[in-house]
């Protein structure tokens, strides 16, 4: 049986024999590009988004005649994704390990006539070339929403309280009550609000409820209903300057698009109320990094936290990595994970196959993951358009 990741050669005989499945029509190629899971993921049979699990697709698309190339290689002209790109039916992808399906390699792929976000964030495919070439690009609506929501929970305590800078103060053996509670304070009474009040901003809205905060805003050119405003107690802000100039914590829950890349700039990071924390894990992009870091620098923000970055994995220079507020601390930055514990992983991966599966058989794909279908755009999330 032909199985070809990053660590087999790709045998062109073999996949000459599988393209011509039992029925003699033609199997197709499906390329994905997955994080690798090295021992971890040989320990772990749930990191399902690996290349090393494959998103537990192997058995059953080879069955049905499909050819199924896995590997984590995407950089470069000479990268396994360059290669196989360029004959690829369907591609996967994720948003932790993004293979980057720009202009130029859409021109490179001639065959591809659907792409599959394994998980939410379509942003690493150049969604405007999707819609002129008449590629679907569908995601798996809905699988990790509740996965991040929780993360940007823990992000604004863990900033508010000062968490990270105490932690590391016990693992170095020191004790200094004062000098962590100097920069430590409630969530409650704190005016907390969200850019995108989609899935994960709404859910990050109600799990803050319970917190007693002083008040819940948001802004979004798409409102909420006033039933669900109500059930929150959240109210709409007209403009993000505004929004940001009212909030001691801002979190930022919108996709990457034309209207979103570099809005959270030195202009914008200007307006927000001195000493407010910012929590990202939308896109990194949505942040200039250098403004993020200036601001932490300055004070102007007290914290940043979040698990995205403009370019993944991170360079290690990257200064989000290293960033402090005056104070040492601030900084609550980890890799590319809230919406990929095992628990969302498992519905990603479940989602991948359905989507698949409709395909295949031709059938309706739910709405709700479609981002651009036959030709067109299918959700309003990724920015404003007639
Ligand atoms: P969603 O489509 O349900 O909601 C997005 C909301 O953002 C929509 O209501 C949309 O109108 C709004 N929006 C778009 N542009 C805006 C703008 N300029 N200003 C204000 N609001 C704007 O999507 P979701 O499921 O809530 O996911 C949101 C994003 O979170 C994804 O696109 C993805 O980038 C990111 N995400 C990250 C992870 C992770 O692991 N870190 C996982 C899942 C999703």
């Amino acid at each position: 049986m032909l199985r070809t990741t990053a660590r087999n050669a790709f045998s062109k005989s073999n996949v000459a024999s599988q393209r011509f499945s039992a029925g003699g029509s033609r199997g197709l190629k499906v390329l994905a590009i997955l994080y690798k899971g090295g021992s971890a993921a040989k320990e772990e049979s749930r990191l399902l988004g690996t290349v090393e699990n494959e998103l537990g697709l192997r058995p059953w698309l080879e069955s049905q005649g499909h050819e199924y190339l896995v590997s984590d290689d995407k950089e470069g002209s000479g990268s396994f994704f360059q290669k196989h790109i360029q004959d690829a039916d369907i591609l996967i992808t994720t948003p932790f390990h993004p293979g980057y399906v720009t202009p130029e390699v859409f021109k490179k792929a001639k065959n591809l006539k659907l792409c599959v976000t394994a998980g939410v964030g379509s942003d690493h495919i150049d969604l405007h070339t999707a819609v002129e070439n008449k590629v679907q690009v569908l995601e798996v609506t809905g699988s990790n929403v509740t996965s991040v929501a929780e993360h940007v929970l823990m992000n604004m305590l863990l900033l508010v309280r000062n968490y990270t800078p105490a932690h590391e103060m016990i693992e170095r053996g020191d004790w200094n009550v004062s000098q962590v509670a100097r920069n430590a304070f409630d969530l409650e009474g704190k005016v907390i609000g969200t850019i995108g009040a989609g899935r994960i901003g709404y859910r990050v809205l109600q799990r803050l409820v319970p917190f007693a905060p002083k008040e819940l805003l948001y802004y979004d050119y798409n409102p909420l209903s006033p039933d669900l405003e109500s059930a929150v107690n959240a109210r709409r802000i007209d403009t993000v300057e505004e929004l940001v100039s009212k909030c001691d914590v801002v979190t930022v829950n919108a996709p990457l698009h034309d209207g979103t890349r570099n809005l959270v700039n030195a202009d914008l990071l200007s307006k927000f109320k001195p000493g407010a924390w910012l929590v990202n894990t939308a896109r990194g992009a949505i942040c200039d990094k250098f403004a993020v870091a200036d601001a932490l620098r300055s004070g102007q923000l007290r914290g940043y936290a979040g698990d995205v970055w403009d370019v993944q994995p991170a360079p290690k220079d990257h200064p989000w990595r290293t960033m402090k507020n005056p104070l040492g601390g601030g900084n609550g930055m980890v890799p590319h994970y809230s919406g990929t514990t095992l628990d969302a992983q498992a519905r990603y991966a479940a989602g991948t196959k359905e989507i698949l599966e409709n395909y295949f058989k031709g059938q309706a794909q739910n709405p709700a993951n479609v981002i651009v279908g036959d030709g067109k755009w299918a959700t309003k999330a990724y920015g404003q358009r007639k």
